[in-house]
């Protein structure tokens, strides 16, 4: 077992620490996400993310009993999905979820969508909060939702959840929602962070001359510009020399001319779902 990445870590709002830099886990396939997280965990990542609705927590769990690293030098996240929101079957899911995973915590538990066709979203952020005083989840948060779901639970719950993990990449920098959410010391987790392969990053304005002046891949480029904005970002692969590749990004630094150059590629451009528009 090599050592931990060296990734910097953030404090959330409520005391407890996260990795900024870890390794998401949507999309790998139930019988290779053992070995995707062994690889993961060898090559010294120590924060994964995973969901319910992924069908891969099983395996995440595999691979984390068969490391033998500390369960407190790991930072594990997983979600309640959409069908299971509600006041009484929050806490089951998550029951479900620990015991598919073999572990007795989470570290972050997320609702996955506001999910509006169901209407719960305040009765599950209030549940939610209770399963944090229980100790199976240290940190609960959210995922997709907008500034008025943020509304809705804030005013609903002395609780603010600690992160809110939204679709986020260099074409879509999600600024009026991050500003929103930081009043409440919210942090961002940027999903989809190098925009899942959907577009070219070479096709951003000065990227690729940004990323040669490193001597840097674009997806290191992107994913140091997440860090430097101080978003917490999980880059998704399956193939262990990119997740070398994704964590050698702490020996170069983004000038801020640089960063001004990434923030005008913004074009609002989302690669997946919108919250609002959810049938699932
Ligand atoms: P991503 O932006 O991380 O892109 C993944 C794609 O990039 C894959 O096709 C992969 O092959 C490619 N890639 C990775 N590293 C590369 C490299 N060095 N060079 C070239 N290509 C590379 O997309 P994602 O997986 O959707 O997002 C990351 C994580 O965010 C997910 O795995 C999951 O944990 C989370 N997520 C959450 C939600 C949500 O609704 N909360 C939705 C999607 C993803």
């Amino acid at each position: 077992m090599t050592d931990a990445i060296p990734t910097p870590h953030l404090t959330l709002s409520d005391g407890h620490s996260i990795p900024q830099l870890g390794l998401g886990v949507f999309l790998v396939e139930p019988d290779e996400a053992e070995r995707i997280v062994s690889d993961a965990l060898e090559v010294g990542y120590r924060h994964i993310d995973t969901a319910r609705v992924y069908k891969n927590e099983e395996g995440v769990g595999r691979a984390i009993a068969k490391s033998g690293i500390p369960r407190e030098e790991l930072f594990i996240t997983t979600k309640l999905w959409n069908s299971d929101q509600g006041a009484d079957t929050t806490p089951a899911a998550l029951d479900a979820s620990l015991e598919r995973l073999g572990l007795d915590y989470v570290d972050l538990y997320l609702i996955h969508w506001p999910a509006p066709k169901y209407g719960k979203h305040v009765e599950t952020w209030q549940s939610m909060v209770e399963l944090r005083e229980t100790g199976k989840a240290r940190s609960v948060g959210v995922s997709n939702f907008l500034e008025q779901h943020l509304d809705d639970i804030v005013a609903a719950s002395d609780v603010s959840p600690v992160v809110n993990q939204i679709e986020l990449h260099p074409a879509l920098q999600q600024r009026a929602l991050r500003a929103h959410q930081a009043q409440w010391g919210i942090h961002t987790e940027s999903w989809g962070p190098l925009g899942q392969g959907k577009y070219d990053l070479a096709e951003l304005p000065g990227f690729a001359a940004i990323a040669e002046a490193h001597g840097k891949s674009l997806q290191q480029v992107a994913i140091r510009w997440h860090l430097q904005e101080g978003l917490i970002v999980f880059p998704k692969t399956n193939r262990r020399e990119r997740m070398v590749e994704n964590a050698d990004v702490f020996d170069f630094e983004l000038s801020a001319e640089q960063m001004a150059t990434i923030a005008s590629a913004d074009q609002g451009l989302r690669v997946g779902a919108h919250p609002d528009n959810t049938d699932f």
